[in-house]
Order: C-alpha cells, then structure tokens, then sequence
C-alpha cells in the first residue's frame, strides 16, 4: 500500500474568459467536494485567473493552484514571460512543465524545461513534469524508451531530496483532446516503467513516493477505472475539467 498523493489536475488550457471562470471557480467551491486523507484537487488555470483562483477556492480543503507554464529566467527583460517568483507570490503551489501543446507549439526541449523545473524548486513551487510519446513512435512499440528518455533529460539532474514527491503526467500525445484514451493496462505499463525508470536512478524508496498522473481524455466516465491501477496516481485532464460537475465526479474516482 502506498501513502503518496492521489491527484486530480484541472488543465484549462486557454479557455474561458473572466465571467466563466468566475462562474466555474463559484460551482467547484460550493460544490466544495471534500478531498480526504491523500487527495488533492489542483486547477491550471490561465495566468490572468491564478489570483481569483488562490481567492475563491481557498475555503476547500486540499485544492491548489497551478500556472500551465513558467519562464526558465529569473527576472528581467523577458516581455511576456511570467517568472516563479510572481507565481510564488501569487500563492501558486504547482506548475505544469513540458506539456505537450508546450513542446509542440513552442519549440520546448528538455534544456529549456530542466531550467524550468530547477526555477520552480527555487521558489518552493512542485513542478509537474509532462512527458508522452507521439503516435508514431507508439506504432513503432519505441514509447517506454521514448518517455525514459524525456524524463532522464530533464530530470536527472536534480538530487534525490527533489524528487522526493516529485510529480509527473505521462500523457500519450495521440490521446490529449482527441477522445481517445489509453486502456487502464496501457497506463499501467507505462507509469510502471516511469517508477522502474525512476527507482533506478533515486532507488525504490523515492520512486514508490512520486506521484504519476494519466492524461489523455479522461472524463467522468472512465476515470476511476486508469485511477484503480496501482501506478496510477491520479489524471491531468484538460477538457473535462472544464464542467464542474464531470471534474467533481473525476475527483471522486480518486483511490
Ligand atoms: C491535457 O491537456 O493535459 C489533456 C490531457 O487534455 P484532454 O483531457 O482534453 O485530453
């Protein structure tokens, strides 16, 4: 049996503008769905939202706060960038890295995304690394090596007292938005290999501590059945997060 947190990660991606964000932080809070014990409930919101975020949900117990992105700079002449030192100051607990869309749209390699999760560490903010493979290389049977090296690049460089807790989202790329989901024995077998991958390099101990999150349309409907899975601790989930009702039902799945 193991003791590490149970998580259900909202990614609202760049949707809603301030009224219907407003209105869905108001439901998620008077729904106030009680996360017991191991569970946590964390919502990526846009940046221009973190802070009503912080605000209305502050009164439920064991919700957070996510940025969906961060800068690799500390400060300075960066237009458009938002530091970890803002997020800190914000009150924001986690930040996603590496997201796919991130990697994909932006040009983000593992240098670039190392840097930000050691800019987050610096600020007390628990990164959430993303990795994933396409479907091409799916097809090709090459994803357990594809996933192990994206996390090995990013994510070596860090001393064992990091990783302990650390959070990572294996999403499989041809199932984000797509509808298509990985069976619970796909994830299983992959979120076995990322703590095996793990357990080598920080021991057993740290990798039975990490929590690995599914991504990779999951709805209400097939949640707690990836969830059961006794790797899986918990989905990233971007468009089903945003209804409160299907998200307060994917909290519910939580083991
Ligand atoms: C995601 O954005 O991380 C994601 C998994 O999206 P969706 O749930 O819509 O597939």
């Amino acid at each position: 049996m193991t003791n590490r947190k149970q998580i259900a990660a909202a990614n609202w991606k760049m949707n809603l503008d301030l009224a219907q964000a407003n209105s869905l932080l108001q439901e998620i809070a008077s729904a106030n769905l009680p996360m017991q014990a191991n569970r946590i409930a964390i919502f990526a919101v846009p940046f221009p939202y973190l802070s009503i975020a912080k605000n209305i949900l502050s009164s439920c117990t064991n919700y957070f706060i996510a940025a969906q992105d961060c800068s690799a700079h500390k400060e300075g002449a960066f237009t458009g960038e938002v530091s970890t030192a803002m997020l800190q100051s914000l009150g924001v607990d986690y930040v996603l890295v590496g997201h796919s869309e991130r990697r994909a749209y932006h040009g983000e390699n593992a240098k670039l995304l190392s840097e930000k999760i050691n800019r987050a560490f610096e600020q007390n903010i628990q990164p959430i690394f993303c990795c994933g493979e396409p479907l091409e290389i799916r097809e090709a049977g090459n994803e357990k090596s594809w996933v192990e090296q994206q996390i090995k690049e990013a994510l070596f460089h860090l001393p064992e007292e990091k990783m302990k807790g650390f959070v990572i989202a294996y999403e499989p790329i041809w199932a984000i938005g797509t509808g298509k989901t990985a069976s619970s024995d796909q994830a299983q077998e992959m979120h076995a290999h990322i703590r095996s991958v793990i357990a080598q390099q920080y021991g057993d101990s740290t990798a039975n501590r990490i929590s690995i999150l599914y991504g990779g349309s999951v709805k209400a409907a097939n949640a707690a059945e990836i969830f059961e899975k006794p790797d899986v601790d918990g989905g990233l989930v971007g468009g089903a997060s945003l209804n409160a009702v299907e998200f307060g039902n994917i909290m519910q799945g939580l083991k």
